[in-house]
């Protein structure tokens, strides 16, 4: 059975064709599915009864469901999801003052190995598609806000649930294209971020898409021994070709390159590796965001203390490199940084 939800309008207008309709059935279904998020054919009062069960026989819009939501106290939300194939996916909401902000997740657990990261002791079941990853931001705008209703002031999106986006390039892409759209979903690139453990090859294509979104690279360490330790993404494309690629980023004005960096106590949190934090974004319009480490019992690391996370945001301020310190959210139900890992259980 074919879904709809990750097609462009043009292949939808196909699809109608496809099944003996006028251009303008495509576009309506278009319409109800994107700029409505109707995921029920039966919804879409406009098109004939015969024409919504040829529909209901041939498609549907799409096949993930939501399998459980976490509620945190701070009211993050967490969606453990389940796509066409069974697998498990997760997307978190996280209510803001000022724009609310929902993490989706691009792949079924994650390749790279990350020691300080749950989803890495998945390891990757597979790619996730367009429409699977579009399907998490229908479902979980529909949850918080009803069915179809105007989101209050758009939405940030963060591709910093499961997996690494960079080595799902194509589908990320595409979905980012067709959430574009302002005819349909409308949300702006301006509000999306793509976060990449440093896949390099892939940097460099990122920047000659016309239309780009935002970029973090998440570094959590100075130097090349133990980046490979910590991220072993880093024996393949080391941290001297990553900084280079940075370096090289073509950023818009006032746009900043976001470096991620997760506070591991007496592991990479010292002044010495601040300094050498330093020295390495010189020459790069950079914006860090420490995030204190979310601890699992199966992850061999503990958090810094928040007054070493503070003199180490010190060092960066007093040399003019903005960093902000990541606020945890949803500790209580699994949905911080890196602690997706499909589990039924809220386990803090
Ligand atoms: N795979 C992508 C995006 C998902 S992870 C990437 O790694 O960039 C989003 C962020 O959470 C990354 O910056 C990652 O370093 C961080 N992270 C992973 N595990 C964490 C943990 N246990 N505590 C805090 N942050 C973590
Ligand atoms: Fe994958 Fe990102 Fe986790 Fe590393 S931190 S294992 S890249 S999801």
């Amino acid at each position: 059975m074919i879904s709809l939800l990750g097609k462009t309008e043009a292949e939808l207008i196909e699809f109608a064709a496809r099944l003996g309709e006028a251009a303008f059935r495509g576009r309506q279904i278009y319409q109800w599915i994107y700029a409505r998020r109707a995921l029920d054919f039966d919804q879409m009062t406009e098109l004939s009864k015969p024409l919504r069960e040829k529909l209901n026989q041939s498609a549907t819009i799409t096949e993930t469901t939501i399998e459980r939501v976490f509620y945190s106290a701070d009211g993050t939300r967490r969606y453990l999801l389940r796509l066409g194939d069974g697998r498990e996916a997760e997307a978190v909401f996280m209510p803001e003052d000022r724009r609310d902000t929902i993490c989706i997740s691009c792949q079924v657990g994650c390749a790279v190995g990350c020691k300080f990261c749950m989803t890495a002791q998945l390891g990757v079941k597979r790619n996730m598609t367009a429409g699977e990853i579009i399907s998490q931001v229908v479902i979980v705008l529909n949850e918080v806000y009803g069915e179809g209703s105007e989101t209050p002031h758009g939405t940030n999106l963060v591709f910093m649930g499961m997996g690494e986006s960079f080595l799902n390039y194509q589908e990320v892409m595409q979905s980012i294209r067709v959430m574009a759209d302002q005819k349909g979903l409308s949300i702006s690139p301006k509000r999306v971020t793509v976060s990449t453990s440093g896949i390099v090859p892939r940097i460099y294509e990122f920047a000659n898409e016309v239309v780009r979104p935002h970029l973090a690279i998440s570094l959590s360490s100075t130097n090349e021994e133990q980046r490979n330790d910590l991220m072993p993404i880093n024996r393949k494309y080391t941290l001297a070709e990553l900084m280079k690629a940075c370096r090289e980023y073509p950023l818009d004005e006032r746009e900043r390159l976001t470096f991620e960096y997760v506070m591991l106590a007496e592991v990479n949190d010292s002044d010495e590796d601040a300094r050498r934090l330093v020295r390495l974004l010189n020459g790069i319009r950079a914006k860090v965001n420490l995030i204190p480490h979310n601890p699992a019992p199966e992850l061999p690391y503990k958090a810094s203390p928040i007054e070493r996370i503070l003199a180490f945001q010190k060092i960066l301020t007093d040399k003019d490199v903005p960093a902000f310190i990541r606020r945890p959210r949803g500790q209580d139900i699994s949905a911080a940084c890196g602690q997706l890992a499909a589990r039924q259980q809220a386990q803090a």
